[in-house]
């Protein structure tokens, strides 16, 4: 049985002032139903755990490839952990996209997760373009070949797809093709994992938000959501985790 997954992503966004959404969501969901994870700011890492106090976790949005070392600007994954993080996303299409990640970076920052004891949240998605040319499953199957490693598990990894039209924008794909893809992720994972990849989340992420949350977690293989602009204040995400 797949345990539901609440996560957040708030990208370049929150201060230390922003925290008492921290406390807020916690005490409107003091006993989810899902696991709630929230993935702020590097800065905010050690004070949202802080904050958390245990009711939820907390996570990186990136970590290096590499433990330590001459990376100017960086973090390692168990840089995260040592704040109080258990999971880090990876291969966000934002940093795929603004940083070059490619499938392989992607996949050796999840086995740098991994190895650090952290959760990996992979991210895979199409562009507009290639759903328009037929060949999102084709886009979906790589990514997955190329940047889910060898050793995921269904404790230590987290599938999230998020189609790029749909970061931010307010359009989402219709269910039937949200099921599509999960079905097809669903499958290609067993193929390879066996059942560790029947036992992993497949997140859909993409303009969730409250009036779109249950339909959207009523699809098949759908084992929760990777919210951004939704996951800021403690009223929206709170909402969607009721929907879970
Ligand atoms: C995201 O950035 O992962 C995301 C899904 O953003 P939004 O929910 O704002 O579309």
């Amino acid at each position: 049985m797949r345990k539901k997954l609440a996560a957040g992503n708030w990208k370049m966004n929150g201060l230390k002032s922003n925290l008492g959404e921290v406390s807020a969501l916690t005490q409107a969901h003091p006993s989810p139903a899902c696991d709630v994870l929230l993935c702020p700011p590097a800065t905010l890492i050690g004070a949202m755990a802080e904050a958390a106090g245990g009711k939820l976790a907390v996570g990186g949005q990136d970590c290096h490839m590499n433990e330590s070392g001459a990376h100017t600007g960086d973090i390692s994954a168990q840089m995260i952990a040592d704040a109080g993080g258990s999971y880090v996303i990876v291969g966000h299409s934002e940093r795929r996209a603004d940083h070059h990640e490619s499938d392989l970076i992607v996949r050796a920052k999840a086995e740098a997760a991994i190895g650090a004891g952290l959760i990996a949240v992979i991210c895979v998605g199409e562009t507009e373009a290639q759903r328009d040319g037929e060949q999102t499953l084709d886009v979906i199957g790589e990514q997955l070949a190329g940047s889910v490693p060898d050793g995921a598990t269904a404790a230590n990894c987290v599938i999230a797809y998020e189609p790029v039209w749909a970061i931010g924008t307010g359009r989402t794909p219709t269910l039937e093709q949200i099921a599509e893809v999960h079905d097809f992720m669903r499958n290609t994972l067993v193929a390879r994992f066996a059942d560790e990849g029947n036992g992993m989340r497949l997140l859909y992420g993409g303009s969730v938000k409250p009036s779109n949350a249950e339909e959207i977690f009523a699809t098949s293989n759908v084992d929760g959501a990777l919210v951004g602009g939704a996951s800021l204040k403690a009223s929206d995400f709170g909402a969607i985790i009721a929907a879970l």
